[in-house]
């Protein structure tokens, strides 16, 4: 669409353009209410079908039995690095955290503020946090094995997520929930800060397992209890309805359009297969993950100097391709090219690459 560039943005990150369209040509009179859904009731029938229908469509993408729970709530997936000690981590037992990256460290951060016993089992930091680590010695007795399926900020993800031994793991999906089909049952915990990859920032996807809930203290204030939202339905107090309506038309767009996560895994291997193509065929370029750690979802590279890199961002704006600037604490370049990316944004920031790697090579 005219004047819409493409959106490499790590987070909040490019929606699916229908989305979009759909928002805008109801925004004024959702559903005939004569209100916005900016404007409706959060108790009235408008958003309750919305609610209603955006849990189930997490339940179908990702196969949920009754026995797990879906909840949107605030505070981003940095809340959840404290709730979840906080309720799933009773004193006397002894958590198995995996470190990955500078999310992982900030989950573990939080854990060990509330003086809670962390066991940090494995660590990439070694090299950087260019790989995910393999055969992890989990502990048979920790209450939770906490990882992070995919690091946004040093491109890297779990190609496959380990074997614990039946410790329920946990998991921050935040950028890369709804890319790829996977098993839930051996998950405790799964949450996604929406903004990378369902939607909107403002509202936090939980799925959570019912067994953990016995675990819930209840001497915890009550909006950091997970309970309290399982209760009144992610209802307790106001949610972020707008967030949430955007998820909801997402999950839709993933479920009719693309036709599942069976597919949508698909376009996002072609997709990712032709940007670390371009990269491994080029000595101009140089990719930051270990191979077969290497991220779908956010591709980081290096070029030969740092003022390169700059005019490569700043070039690369003025072709229409916005947000390839690395996080600001490791640098470089990355490319995020989450679900809603377009294969066709992917050729043509290839076909730039290119070029201007021949022009500064
Ligand atoms: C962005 C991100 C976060 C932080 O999310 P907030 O919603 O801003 O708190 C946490 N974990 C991962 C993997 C992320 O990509």
């Amino acid at each position: 669409m005219k004047g819409r560039i493409y959106n490499f943005n790590a987070g909040p990150a490019v929606h699916p353009l229908p989305v979009l369209e759909e928002i805008a040509a109801g925004f004024l009179n959702f559903k005939g209410s004569g209100m916005s859904i900016t404007e409706v009731s959060h108790r009235s029938k408008w958003f309750d079908e919305v609610i209603e229908d955006a849990a189930a469509r997490v339940r179908r993408l990702l196969k949920l039995d009754e026995n797990f729970h879906v909840l949107f709530l605030q505070g981003g997936a940095s809340l959840q690095f404290s709730m979840i000690p906080m309720n799933l981590l009773p004193g006397g037992r002894s958590a198995d955290y995996v470190n990955t990256g500078t999310w992982s460290a900030k989950a573990i951060k939080e854990a060990r503020i509330q003086e809670k016993a962390v066991q940090v089992v494995a660590s990439s930091e070694d090299k950087n946090f260019s790989y995910i680590p393999k055969d992890i010695p989990f502990n048979t007795n920790a209450a939770y094995a906490h990882i992070t399926s995919n690091n946004t900020i040093k491109g890297t993800q779990w190609p496959s997520f380990p074997d614990t031994g039946g410790v329920p793991i946990i998991c921050d999906m935040s950028s890369d929930i709804m890319s790829r089909p996977f098993d839930v049952s051996p998950f405790g915990l799964i949450y996604a800060g929406a903004q990378k990859n369902l939607g909107p920032a403002g509202a936090t996807l939980i799925i959570i397992r019912n067994d953990m809930l016995k675990r819930v203290p209840h001497d915890l204030p009550t909006m950091l209890k997970y309970t309290t939202f399982v209760e009144r339905n992610s209802m307790f107090n106001t949610p972020p309805c707008f967030a949430i309506y955007t998820i909801q038309l997402v999950l839709k767009w993933i479920e009719e359009t693309i036709g599942g996560l069976e597919k949508m895994e698909k376009i996002n291997r072609d997709k990712a297969g032709i940007l670390y193509q371009a990269i491994d065929e080029s000595e101009f370029y140089r990719g930051t993950a270990e191979k077969e750690s290497r991220s779908l979802m956010n591709v980081t590279f290096r070029l030969p100097t740092e003022d390169l890199e700059k005019r490569f961002v700043q070039e690369a704006l003025e072709h229409g391709m916005g947000g390839l600037k690395g996080h600001r604490s490791v640098g470089g370049c990355r490319a995020s090219i989450y679900n809603a990316a377009t294969l066709e944004a992917v050729k043509a920031l290839v076909d730039f690459m290119q070029e201007f790697a021949r022009k500064n090579g």
